[in-house]
This record gives C-alpha cells, structure tokens and sequence, in this order.
C-alpha cells in the first residue's frame, strides 16, 4: 500500500503529498483518519480520507480533507444568503490555495450584496456600511472594523498594483464572516429567543 496523501497545508498555503504516519481505518468503510507529516514544514496534519483501489488492485489513500489544524472552510449558518455564503466559500477556498487578490474580490463582492440587500439606498461599499451603523444593523466596533481595512485600502480597493498579502487577505474574510454572522445569524438567534420568551409569558 502507498502510503501517501495530498492534503493542503495551512503553514505552507499549498497544496502538499505528504506521508501516512498513522491510519485509523473504519471497519463498516472505506475511510480513515490519517496523520500526516507535511513534506514542507514537516508540521503534523490530520484529515480524513478514503481508500480505493488501483487497476493492479493496490490500496491507495485518496485527497484528504484537512480536520486539524482548523478545517480549510468554516460552516456558514443557513440564515446567511446562500450567494453570499458560496462567495465566502470560494474566498476560503482561494486563500488555501494563495491566490489572496481573488479572495478579498469575492469578499468585496459578498459585502456588497449584505449592503445592497440591508442598505439599497447606498452607492458605494463605504456609504452601505455607514448606513448600517446608522440603522443599528452593525454595531461601532464592527464599523471601525471596516473603516480600518477600508484605510489599509484592503476593502473596496479597486484595480491597485499593491499585492494583497496573506494576512490582509485573512483580516478581510475574519471581517467578512463576522459581519454576515452579526447582521444575519446573531439578531435570528436573538429574534427566536424573545418570541421564546413572549410565548411563555
Ligand atoms: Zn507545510
């Protein structure tokens, strides 16, 4: 049996076929977790796999999905907008595989729709923004949040030259899926709690 997989590596923002160190195979089948050392970096890797079988009937371990360290994408609660959400994704998606200018467009892109859809009367990214904090749909840090990376020209920055880096791109997507989660997930969470309460009374 080969004992390799291809597993993305968050230290080294590739894609890497890294060696099988330990397997846990399911018995009832054809998965297993395995732990893998990154050829790279050498730093440990978990994920989860499947085992198929070559035309010379050998086993070999299929593209493992990373669970540890944190999962190459984070579930999205339902209540946000699927457009928006698949938009995230693919942003996620491009940061693991370091093409960081894609990522903060698709998050441009999904913020527009949150201000489009929660501030129509707004021209720009920056006026939406304003007029959500003026209608209590965001809250002032998540305000300052945003007119921060507007000043680090990482949101809204339109055909620059500057290279978007790592860093940047991730401040922008940990902006990008706080925002969403507050204006959609929180006050859903927080509607169903008082219709709790106003129904018990
Ligand atoms: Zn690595």
């Amino acid at each position: 049996m080969q004992n390799n997989s291809v597993i993305d590596c968050p230290s080294c923002a590739t894609r890497v076929n890294a060696p099988v160190i330990g397997a846990v195979h399911d018995p009832d089948s054809e998965s297993a977790v395995v732990l893998l050392r990154c050829p790279s970096c050498n730093n440990p890797l978990l994920g989860l796999t499947q085992l198929y079988q070559t035309e010379n009937n050998d086993w070999r371990y299929d593209h493992s999905e990373r669970l540890w360290p944190a999962p190459s994408t984070v579930e999205l609660n339902v209540s946000i907008p699927e457009s928006a959400r698949r938009d995230i994704k693919d942003a996620q998606k491009c940061i693991s595989h370091s093409i960081y200018s894609a990522a903060v467009v698709l998050c441009g892109r999904a913020l527009e729709r949150l201000s489009k859809e929660k501030a129509p009367g707004s021209r720009t990214l920056a006026d939406g923004l304003t007029e959500l904090k003026n209608q209590n749909i965001i809250d002032e840090r998540l305000f300052q949040w945003a007119n921060a990376l507007r000043k680090e020209r990482n949101l809204g920055a339109h055909a620059t030259d500057e290279e978007v880096t790592k860093e940047n791109s991730q401040d922008v997507l940990s902006f990008t899926i706080a925002i969403f989660e507050y204006v959609y997930t929180l006050s859903e969470k927080y509607e169903e709690f008082i219709a709790r309460k106003t129904v018990k009374k």
